[in-house]
């Protein structure tokens, strides 16, 4: 019962096995410069590489800093595509690069995170696609949201686009963290579990903003079972144009993608005995914990009560630092941390302040 109509990745990649790989520069700088990058990436990992990128159009954060070369670069890329014998794509963000890219030969095109957060500039590259049979990938908007994120596969596919792809590049955050834009692995996880035929290709380039970042990302990505990854390589990383710290050099992405783990994403269970039972005792446990939170939350909502007819409010802060501090203690010595404890606490104190906020309307 799928929304999607989408033909698997192999049929139109020709793609056998994992992982399909994306590479090539952030941004096509020059003739020269998207030339000798490619031709390094192949003489690197030309049996590893499927598709060549290279941004012509570049969304930047702030004004005044490389816009891309725009419409003059297609051809260059699509050129250098022909001589190592793959296909190309390029970042599109509106109907005029649509049209240009199309003019250009361009083989699949993308979508960047921050088109596919406006439902108006995604309709409006769906209208300009209508009848057209090419691969789109859809990058993920920059905030978490996806909904936001299906809505854009689901405009492109109810024009008739099929070859659909997602790329999942990390959500920007407001909090500085060691990533330039965290992964939130849930997110493209239940993805997965939702839509299971939208093939997920992972961007550890922009997850990690840096270079050093980029093969565990990467790996972290073959271990969810995702399909492939984009992984921006420049000839003089340093020097690039535009996201300078995050790109590598074609040697260290045949490095990394030589030391890529890729492991089996489904197994026979009963091939497997002893993760049969280990995985009956999870499920056991997880039962448990639900049994138990149903419980708790009844004993809320009797509190909840008692607070009402004290004239008590919900949130008690103290007691609320008070239960934290335990939960830390207790989970630090079993070997949980401090992270998850607290998001799974936060989560439990909502559901929980519900059930007392619904005996108190009552
Ligand atoms: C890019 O791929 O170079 C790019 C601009 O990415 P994103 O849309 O993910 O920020
Ligand atoms: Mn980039």
């Amino acid at each position: 019962s799928s929304k999607f109509n989408i033909t698997p990745l192999e049929q139109w990649s020709g793609v056998k096995t994992k992982p399909f790989i994306i590479t090539g520069p952030c941004s096509v700088e020059g003739e020269e410069q998207v030339f000798d990058t490619v031709r390094q990436l192949i003489e690197n990992a030309g049996d590893k590489i499927h598709l060549i990128r290279g941004g012509i159009w570049k969304p930047r954060t702030r004004p005044n800093s490389f816009e891309g070369v725009g419409e003059i670069g297609l051809p260059w890329l699509k050129s250098v595509g022909k001589e190592v014998g793959l296909p190309v794509t390029v970042e599109v963000a509106n109907p005029e690069h649509v049209e240009a890219a199309l003019k250009a030969e361009i083989d699949v095109l993308w979508i960047g995170a921050r088109t596919t957060v406006s439902p108006f500039a995604v309709q409006e590259i769906a209208d300009s696609l209508k009848g057209v049979d090419i691969p789109v990938l859809v990058k993920n908007p920059v905030n978490p949201d996806l909904e936001l994120w299906l809505g854009a596969i689901e405009r492109l596919n109810a024009v008739g686009i099929k070859k659909l792809g997602a790329i999942h590049r990390g959500f920007s955050s407001y909090e500085k963290t060691a990533y330039r834009n965290p992964p939130m692995w849930e997110i493209p996880i239940e993805l997965r579990r939702r839509y299971p035929e939208i093939p997920i290709i992972v961007d550890p380039s922009h997850m990690g903003g840096s270079r050093d970042m980029i093969y565990t990302l990467a790996q972290q990505g073959m271990d969810m079972g995702f399909d492939g990854l984009m992984i921006e390589s420049h000839r003089n990383p340093d020097k690039a144009w535009s996201d300078a710290k995050q790109q590598v050099t074609p040697q260290r992405l045949a490095e990394i993608l030589n030391a890529l783990i890729v492991r089996q994403p489904k197994i026979a269970t009963d091939e497997l005995q002893p993760l049969r039972d280990l995985r009956a005792r999870v499920d056991r446990i997880d039962d448990y914990i639900i049994e138990l939170l149903s419980e708790r939350m009844g004993i809320s909502e009797q509190i909840g009560t008692l607070k009402k007819v004290n004239h008590l409010a919900i949130h008690q802060s103290e007691r609320w630092a008070y239960i934290v501090k335990r939960a830390l203690e207790k989970g630090r010595t079993g070997g949980l941390t401090e992270e998850f404890l607290l998001k799974l606490f936060q989560q439990r104190h909502n559901e929980s302040i519900r059930h007392q906020s619904n005996v108190m309307e009552k």
